[in-house]
């Protein structure tokens, strides 16, 4: 029986729709009446995107700037891939090399996405880490045009295509009105507003040495994108070494900094995408270190000895919760 008007009002339905793209399964959760326009309109656009930021099939802008590396020549390229590459080159700075698109040459040869996987000799990633240089991809801002100066020279949008999709989601659903959704592109999640009931939602930090869906703990956010790299998403065990799809670009070989999950909490989430590969790369008190001095922008860090570390804003928005008992909860050092 109803006493009050607002009791009697049924809650909200949500819409969901979940697709297959940019290698991995896209899930949208929208509240409000133009969910399914917007919806569709979010696929197409990051079908556009994916044709546009991938390597790994043929067409689309980004191989128009890699078929032509090294001839001098400048390429037109979309405004919006050219604010994706500006974005992969302040966190390649930023994260000092650690974060490098230029990676291209690297990931090919590792073949990590592919069914060609393969571990390369010692000799090849030398000869290969020499094609990696952010300073050769040069940008034209205002012409809207850019270039990699050396020839054989790849980049692979790989480590920030699904982050920028996910801003470009979250602008799509403004665009219509609405306030209250969820993305989640293979676990990059961009939170839009807060539930329809005004309350937090909540975003699990997946475990990395658990079956898909049990979590460490929970990340309760209104208005935030949260992104993790680990490596556990893509990888091949040889002779019991473990080998995943984010390499040091020093070493020329997946990264081994002592993390096995990094998860960034921030408002854009192409910044998240980055720097969740860079601090993966950099290791505890580098990305530690990386983080802190980046307004807005939060961190949880696992390590390899099963503890999880988080920077200081995360008081009251991190909870640890990990029903393994496996891990420990060691907050900031
Ligand atoms: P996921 O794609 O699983 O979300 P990441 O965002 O960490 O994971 O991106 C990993 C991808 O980024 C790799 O598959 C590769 O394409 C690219 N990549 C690998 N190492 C680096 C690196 N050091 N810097 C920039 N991009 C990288
Ligand atoms: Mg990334």
């Amino acid at each position: 029986m109803c006493f009050a008007l607002s009791a009697c009002t049924n809650p909200p339905i949500a819409f969901d729709k979940q697709n297959f793209a940019m290698g991995t399964i896209i899930s949208q959760h929208i509240f409000g009446d133009k969910a399914k326009l917007a919806a569709d309109e979010v696929m197409q656009k990051i079908k556009y995107l994916e044709d546009n930021l991938t390597i790994n099939k043929p067409g689309g802008e980004i191989n128009k700037l890699n078929a032509n590396a090294g001839n001098g020549k400048w390429i037109k390229l979309d405004k919006e891939i050219i604010y994706v590459l500006g974005k992969a080159k302040d966190f390649g700075a930023k994260s000092n090399g650690a974060f490098d698109v230029t990676v291209g040459p690297l990931v090919k040869a590792w073949g990590i996405f592919t069914d060609k996987f393969r571990i390369p000799p010692a000799s090849e990633l030398t000869a290969l880490k020499k094609l990696l240089n952010l300073n050769n991809l040069e940008l034209d801002v205002p012409n809207s045009a850019a270039r990699l100066t050396q020839k054989g020279q790849i980049v692979d949008l790989g480590g920030i295509a699904k982050g920028y999709s996910g801003d470009v989601a979250k602008e799509i659903y403004q665009k219509n009105g609405i306030t209250s959704a969820y993305i989640s592109l293979g676990g990059n999640i961009v939170a839009v507003g807060g539930k329809p009931d005004g309350s937090n939602w909540s975003v699990g930090i997946q475990n990395p040495r658990a079956e898909n869906g049990k979590y460490l703990g929970i990340v309760s956010v209104k208005n935030k994108s949260i992104v993790t790299s680990g490596d556990y998403e893509r990888f091949k065990i040889v002779n019991g070494i473990r080998y995943h799809h984010i390499l040091d670009t020093k070493t020329g070989a997946p990264a081994r900094s002592g993390l096995i999950s990094t998860s960034i909490i921030s408002d854009l989430s192409i910044d998240g995408d980055a720097l969740s590969t860079a601090t993966f790369v950099l290791g505890l008190d580098k990305a530690m270190a990386l983080i802190e001095s980046l307004p807005g922008v939060e961190a949880i860090f696992v390590t390899d000895t099963k503890q999880v570390y988080t920077t200081s804003g995360l008081k009251g928005i991190f909870t640890f919760d990990d029903a393994t008992k496996e891990f420990t909860y060691v907050e900031k050092r």
